[in-house]
């Protein structure tokens, strides 16, 4: 390669050329770009080896490293450690300057450390650009200062915070002859990475303005598919923030809302990571699970004998997504009726879901445990039977995931809800006594 000093994006949770915040800041720096993309081998170690995320990101980088090619360039694709990663790139070119979008989860925040620290040895910087979300760290405070831990003020100051300026486009589509011009470089496949071919296929993107005009009227029941399905394309940065969120502004209130959430959750989990491994609220920590592993498999699998309970899992299970109401419902019936720690949930759909979020997942599973900044009081516990009736009263979503209810079939429930109510009521009073 070349000794002009040239600029690296690396590319991470934001695969995709347009409106690409830190991709636009390389491009427009006056040095050519490499793009970078790296198979973490510290985040894929821990994957089956059938992901279905791993096939929705090879697909990505493939269609990056094809429109990069049609440029000259290429995409310089590493399959390892990010140290390992950068120590090579190091020693091949003179970097001025790496630039990224932000990352806010703790492994993210402590490998752009251990990175930028090598990279200053080596005599390079490491640049960190917002582009995940619409506000970020100190943006929306408290009048005192203080990050908010309710969703409702949030939401109210992140309104008023907001300006055009917030949504306008980065075109960094509009840059891409300064990549730097070499060679193709190797393609990855599945096989390179040690993966096969997921078997859950990701929703194409579509961004549907008729459908968030019903979006209010509509997302709450699960076989109405009145919901967007873009969580995986914001979660892997396919599709831009500030576009969707410009779109909501215009068609709906209701769907801007959603991705408040969104962004709610990412700040919680910023200013408060500690609720990666415990609850928001630590007295919730001293709950007494029961952690029954035989009620867990019979969750897991979709065998509660509780029908929309049952549905939602298997939607999970067959397809990598569950819709927010069913989440909500199935979240619940774990962390009260059967009454088992919400970290083995969140777990479990940290595996399944395509759309998979820390922030979110975390933010969502600790709302239904009641454990959270701003969670259901743990004394409304869902009854999953006037759930079905309100959410789903012809029971299209039931009979659609779990076709043998109502036959011989179909397994019994596996605890009363009125017992498990007043267990659940027991256990949560006992750990909360002097709060
Ligand atoms: P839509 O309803 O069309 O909403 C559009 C977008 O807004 C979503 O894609 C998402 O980015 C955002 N959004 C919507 N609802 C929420 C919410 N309640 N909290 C945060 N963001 C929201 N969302 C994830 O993105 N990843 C997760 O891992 C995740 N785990 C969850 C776990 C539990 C227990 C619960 C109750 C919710 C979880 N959610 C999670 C939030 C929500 O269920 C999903 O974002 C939504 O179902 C995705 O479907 P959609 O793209 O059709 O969403």
């Amino acid at each position: 390669m070349k000794e002009q000093p040239v600029n690296i994006f690396w590319f991470r949770r934001d695969l995709r050329v347009s409106d690409n915040h830190g991709f636009y800041r390389a491009l427009t720096s006056g040095k050519p770009v490499l793009p970078v993309f790296i198979f973490d081998t510290n985040i894929l170690n821990d994957l089956e080896d059938n992901d279905s995320r791993v096939t929705f990101i090879l697909r990505q980088v493939q269609k990056l490293q094809e429109l990069f090619e049609k440029q000259g360039s290429s995409f310089w694709v590493y399959h390892g450690r990010p140290i390992d990663a950068f120590k090579l790139l190091t020693s091949e070119l003179p970097i001025d300057t790496v630039y990224a979008n932000q990352d806010y989860e703790p492994y993210a925040i402590a490998r752009d450390n251990h990175v930028e620290t090598f990279l200053s040895s080596a005599g390079a910087r490491l640049k960190l650009l917002k582009d995940h979300i619409i506000f970020h760290e100190d943006d929306v405070l408290t009048g005192g200062g203080k990050p908010y831990t309710v969703f409702t003020p949030y939401s109210k100051k992140w309104k008023e915070k907001l300006a055009e300026a917030d949504l306008q486009p980065f075109p960094s589509e509009k840059y891409l002859s300064n990549l730097l011009q070499i060679v193709p470089l190797k393609t990855y496949h599945h096989a390179d990475l040690g993966f096969r071919h997921g078997s859950f296929t990701a929703p194409p993107l579509i961004l549907d303005t008729t459908l968030m005009e019903s979006y209010a009227l509509k997302r709450d029941f699960p076989a109405s598919e009145g919901t967007s399905r873009i969580g995986v394309h914001l979660r892997f940065g396919t599709v831009s923030i500030r576009l969707v969120t410009a779109l909501a502004l215009k068609h709906s209130e209701s769907f801007l809302n959603e991705l408040i959430w969104r962004n709610f959750y990412i700040d919680i989990l910023w200013h408060f990571p500690h609720v990666v491994s415990g609850a928001f609220k630590p007295a919730y920590d001293r709950i007494q699970w029961i952690n029954s592993e035989k009620d867990f498999s019979r969750w897991c699998e979709g065998m509660t004998g509780y029908p929309i309970v049952d549905a939602g899992m298997r939607q999970l299970n067959e397809t990598g997504y569950m819709h927010n109401r069913v989440r909500m419902i199935t979240a619940s019936f774990l962390c009260k009726h059967l009454l088992i720690d919400w970290r083995w949930g969140e777990a479990y759909f940290a595996e399944k879901l395509l759309d998979f979020e820390l922030a979110s997942n975390n933010g969502g599973w600790q709302w239904a445990a009641g454990s959270g900044c701003d969670a259901v009081p743990y004394f409304r516990i869902f009854n999953p039977i006037l759930q079905m009736e309100k959410f789903d009263p012809d029971k299209e979503f039931v009979n659609k995931w779990v076709p043998e209810y109502g036959t011989s079939r179909y397994p019994r429930p596996v605890v009363d809800l009125d017992l498990a109510r007043e267990r659940a009521l027991k256990a949560y009073k006992e750990a909360l006594a002097d709060v």
